[in-house]
């Protein structure tokens, strides 16, 4: 943070290229900054603000204009004028904001202006890592993007697939390497990455990196790169664990804070209906085949329950696939990229990709069980009414799961209107319900690391013991569960399910 309101100003004038001084008191009072600890409000309105105004290089501009974006969002808009400046970064934001664009764009602006000095293989200038091999790959096609007028070089690097293409890639010049943590570290070992020249570091969805157990990875990643760089840490929440990170790793940073924490977007209509366990694949069906949904991301709480319901909507006709961490990585990749060619209707996942994956202008989001970590419920939803567009989350909930819709409800502060739906008949010749899995501890941790995925590599081993114990429950407590409950009562009547 800058503590001296002058040694910003003046670094921001000077980065910005401000020459006379009534510009340069506009351009501030544009972006707007609050006197008080210099910190930028959730509440920013940026109607003002137009992408010519932000100064990015020309090749950048006609990229924008490619991708069709007009006005700034919230996080760009207070961003980038910041990461121009140099200095380091803290923001809070959510996925959906388009905070990819926020960093990507002066990063590549940066590193554009000041050209290598030392041309090395393998010795990129930026390094960007994040918890997911999903997210890692949608990163490096956004620079890609943004970048694409200009002569930089991209690449990525994530386990789960072949390390040959990689070291292939690495011998080649690279200014942007995007990675997850375990693969990066395993190119080190190998000597075929050289993080001597990273100028500037960004933290991807960190707070999802220190739940995933990286912290010991980020450690030593850390202690490979050069003292004097520019940090750029994004994080969707801002616990206790976030601010010791970033008092370590960040000087003097700026705080950007676009999104309350836990608020869900106003653009997703977010609905429950109230329905039994053994029902619910069927309503699922009814409802995709009933609307005509065309593309609808549904989640399961058990990779097993991913594959189970899967199973069913296929034999119901309706064409779908999982994706979870068992599933191989070039499994996970292929499904992922044909759901959102719109190939098939319904991708069934797990927590994996509830956070930062962007579906283009993705409908409908299910969440066939609550999560039991009620931010998760936020972030699966936040799959849906992205960057000004709309959509819809249903959740399927069972009276089992009333006391997760309760803590869903205090976290995002509203209730959420529980609906019926008349044209829903449930099967009567159902057998009395199958047994549930046992319901998992309630913890912050996610079940599913990317280090599960794809077998004989022994860094896909989850790094932390409890949560691989926890996994390992969740998917076999539906096979585990030996004596089949008594079957439940009829749904609650007021309903009409
Ligand atoms: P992100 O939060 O980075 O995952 O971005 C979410 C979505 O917003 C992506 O589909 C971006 O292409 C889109 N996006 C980013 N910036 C803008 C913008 N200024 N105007 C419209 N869409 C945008």
């Amino acid at each position: 943070m800058f503590k001296n309101r002058k040694n910003y100003d003046s670094k921001f004038k000077e980065r910005a290229g401000f020459k006379e001084r009534g510009e340069f008191k506009e351009a501030k009072e544009k972006f707007a900054l609050p006197k008080e600890e210099f910190t930028l409000s959730d509440n920013e309105s940026n109607n003002e603000i137009t992408f010519a105004g932000l100064n990015l290089a020309q090749p950048l501009m006609r990229a924008i204009a490619d991708a069709g974006y007009t006005t700034p969002t919230p996080v760009q808009a207070q961003a980038i004028p910041l990461v121009l400046t140099g200095c380091d970064l803290l923001a809070v934001a959510q996925t959906g904001t388009g905070k990819t664009a926020a960093f990507t764009l002066p990063i590549l602006h940066l590193l554009t202006e000041k050209p290598a000095s030392i041309f090395r293989s393998g010795r990129p200038r930026c390094l960007i890592l994040t918890p997911t091999r999903e997210l890692a790959a949608q990163i490096e096609e956004s620079v890609r993007t943004y970048g694409k007028y200009l002569p930089l070089k991209s690449t990525v690097v994530f386990g789960g697939v072949s390390i040959d293409s990689q070291m292939k890639a690495l011998r080649r010049h690279v200014d942007i390497l995007v990675a997850t943590p375990g693969r990066l570290l395993d190119h080190v070992g190998r000597r075929t990455l050289d993080l001597s020249g990273v100028e500037i570091l960004v933290l991807d969805e960190a707070d999802r990196m220190l739940d995933m157990g990286f912290m010991p990875d980020i450690k030593k990643i850390l202690a490979m790169l050069p003292k004097q760089r520019q940090n750029l840490l994004l994080s969707a929440t801002f616990p206790e664990e976030i601010k010791n990170l970033s008092a370590g790793l960040l000087h003097k940073p700026v705080f950007v804070k676009v999104a309350r924490r836990n608020t869900t977007s106003e653009l997703v209509e977010q609905s429950v209906h109230l329905v039994q366990q053994r029902f619910k694949s069927h309503l699922l069906s009814h409802l995709i085949k009933h609307n005509n949904w065309k593309q609808v991301l549904v989640f399961t709480r058990t990779k097993h329950g991913a594959n189970k319901l899967t199973e069913k909507l296929i034999a119901d006709g309706i064409p779908s696939a999982a994706i979870h961490g068992n599933k191989s990585q070039p499994a996970r990749t292929k499904a992922l990229a044909q759901f959102k060619k719109g190939l098939f209707p319904v991708l069934v996942a797990t927590d994996i990709v509830s956070r930062g994956l962007d579906i283009y202008q993705l409908p409908h989001v299910v969440n066939f069980e609550l999560p039991n970590v009620a931010e998760d419920y936020v972030h699966r939803i936040g799959r849906t009414g992205r960057a000004g567009s709309s959509g819809i989350a249903i959740s399927l909930v069972d009276k089992e799961e009333f006391r997760y819709l309760k803590d869903i409800e205090r976290l995002i502060k509203h209730e959420i209107p529980k609906v019926a739906f008349d044209s829903f008949v449930p099967p009567t010749n159902l057998p009395a319900e199958s047994p549930r899995p046992p319901q998992q501890q309630r913890v912050q941790k996610r079940t599913d690391s990317p280090r599960t995925a794809g077998a004989g590599n022994n860094r896909n081993q989850p790094l932390n013991p409890r949560q691989r114990d926890r996994d390992r429950q969740a998917n076999n407590g539906q096979q585990q569960s030996a004596k089949p409950r008594q079957s439940q009562k009829p749904p609650v009547k007021q309903h009409h399910i």
